[in-house]
């Protein structure tokens, strides 16, 4: 394939996003959003943009939800700050946690703990399975074993714990108790001739040859998230997470699902260890658990943790860990009113009914020439642009394929999420049929400029 020069709307805020990530400047002319109204954001100029990633896959239930104002507001008035140190605490933060360990059915969770965003609660994960093994007099069970092209977090641990380079380049990281493991993305990593179950199992075999080499008695634990969100929208092989949970078992070594993505209905099921008959150990929870109207999250602990960490903590004293606002009241009467409401209006049903009409939609454009893989389910999905349909043939990095894929979504009102040559949707949980059809129709005005740009 060839470039032909189009520049047309290259100028658009996705080619510069990777350097404007929480910098608040504007020397880069960024896209600022001033207002939301159910599927839909505003930019400051007043135009309207289908808000095809809910923010960062977070707004679930869109913009204006006037139940979340009501629950903040209330709660504003009420009671807007206690903490939860010392044995003090506030309802809100207590109905939470019953809320939740309630709702966490793969297995039974005994205890929450509350943080402010997934890169918190990942962090606080780390900390959980350190003190466990000291307390249980292990202390050189420490590493712990994430996977290549994982997203984790922005933290140092949780940084670490993401398996993308650009995280780690120039910040001295990875931390050296974190291990990476392979990506388990079939189409890319595949050996010829291997079917999915037969790649699932070498990728489990890879995982226990790295356990037995580093030392089964310095594995902590593994993290994964059942569908790699950041990474590119990566869905496990068939029997994936049953073969890795094998070796895990057989090894002693814990597992920590990072729903911080999948949780609450993104999948199709209410937690993405719901699909996969996943069974952790530890879980963490953020983004929708309130929509993203005030920031929180969450990890939960399974009572074997939890009794080791409890029983012993005479001997190692208190797990002496929190947050200011670790169960911020205002956000936890959010977050009971978010659940709530996916409970009342069945969310993980109504995901269900529509994710057809969203994955097919866009699936059907899989036979364009620039189009590598589409992948996806329930209401998430990857697209990675490659050449001849296959996963060597990138396109050169300068071409900024993907950058003009989002460039031109968003001349067409539409914002999607581009890292390299994939991009990702993840729509608010609330989208509509007719919302559905516009996003697919956006997504193929983008896609035909693009490929216009590519000349075979
Ligand atoms: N874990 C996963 C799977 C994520 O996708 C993210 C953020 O996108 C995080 C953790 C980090 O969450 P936060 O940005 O709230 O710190």
């Amino acid at each position: 394939a060839t470039l032909v020069k189009n520049e047309e709307g290259f100028k658009g805020h996705d080619m510069l996003a990777p350097f404007t990530a929480g910098w608040q400047t504007t020397d880069l002319h960024p896209l600022v959003i001033g207002k939301s109204e159910g599927s839909y954001v505003y930019d400051i100029n007043g135009k309207k943009y289908l808000d095809a990633l809910a923010g960062l896959w977070c707004t679930a239930l869109g913009g204006n939800e006037p139940r979340l104002i009501e629950a903040a507001t209330a709660q504003l008035n009420k009671l807007p700050f206690y903490h939860s140190f010392w044995n003090r605490t506030t309802k809100p933060s207590l109905d939470l946690a019953k809320e939740l360990l309630e709702m966490f059915t793969s297995r039974k969770m005994a205890k929450a703990f509350f943080v402010n965003s997934g890169s918190e609660a990942n962090d606080t994960q780390v900390k959980l399975v350190w003190y466990y093994n000291n307390a249980l007099g292990r202390p050189n069970k420490k590493k712990i074993i994430a996977r290549a092209k994982s997203y984790h977090g922005s933290t140092l641990i949780s940084a670490s714990l993401s398996g993308l380079p650009a995280l780690h380049q120039k910040f001295d990281l990875p931390a050296p108790f974190v291990l990476h493991t392979d990506c388990p993305h079939y189409w890319r990593y595949h050996l010829p001739g291997e079917s999915e179950e037969e790649f699932a199992t070498r990728l489990a075999k890879n995982l226990e040859e790295l356990i037995i080499k580093e030392g089964p008695e310095t594995i902590a634990a593994f993290i994964a998230e059942p569908v790699m969100g950041a990474g590119g929208v990566i869905l496990p092989p068939a029997t994936y997470f049953e073969k890795i949970q094998a070796v895990l078992k057989k090894y002693d070594i814990l597992f920590i699902a990072d729903e911080v993505i999948c949780a609450f209905g993104r999948l199709g099921t209410m937690f993405g260890c719901d699909k996969y008959n996943m069974k952790p150990d530890l879980v963490s929870v953020a983004k929708a658990l309130s929509s993203a109207y005030t920031p929180i999250g969450a990890v939960l602990v399974s009572p074997e943790v939890s009794d080791v960490i409890y029983s012993q903590s005479n001997k190692l004293g208190t797990f002496s860990h929190g947050f200011s606002f670790s169960g911020h009241p205002v956000s936890c009467a959010v977050a009971i009113e978010t659940l709530k409401i996916y409970k009342e209006r069945n969310i993980v049903e109504k995901i269900k009914s529509i994710s057809p009409r969203f994955q097919d939609g866009i699936k059907a454009f899989s036979d364009s020439p620039i189009v590598g893989e589409i992948r996806g389910t329930g209401l998430i999905l990857g697209t990675e642009f490659t050449d001849n349909k296959s996963p060597n043939d990138l396109f050169p990095p300068e071409w900024g394929i993907g950058a003009y894929f989002g460039a031109q979504c968003e001349k067409h009102g539409m914002l999607v999420r581009v890292a390299g040559d994939s991009i990702m949707m993840s729509p608010p949980f609330i989208i509509s049929e007719e919302e559905v059809d516009e996003l697919i129709s956006k997504y193929g005005k983008a896609l035909k400029d693009t490929e216009e740009r590519v000349k075979e």
